[in-house]
């Protein structure tokens, strides 16, 4: 089963006079650095944010109501 999402982010760094940046191919672009590291660094952040949002909407599908078993 293929990972949902993953292969439409696709980063690359893209500097813009002394600074760098990452962008996605999904429109995301990170801060201007001026290390092209720290840009490539925003970019692997990108990923993480992306699977997390993944797995948060997955976790936030609703379910059929199920009654507290407290009450
Ligand atoms: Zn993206």
């Amino acid at each position: 089963m293929p990972e949902f999402g993953a292969e439409e982010h696709e980063t690359t760094t893209m500097e813009t006079g002394a600074f760098c940046l990452a962008r996605c191919s999904c429109g995301w672009s990170g801060p201007a650095r001026r290390a092209r590291s720290r840009a490539r660094t925003d970019a692997d952040g990108h990923h993480t944010q992306v699977r997390e949002s993944i797995a948060l909407r997955e976790f936030n599908t609703p379910s059929p109501p199920t009654h507290c078993p407290d009450h």
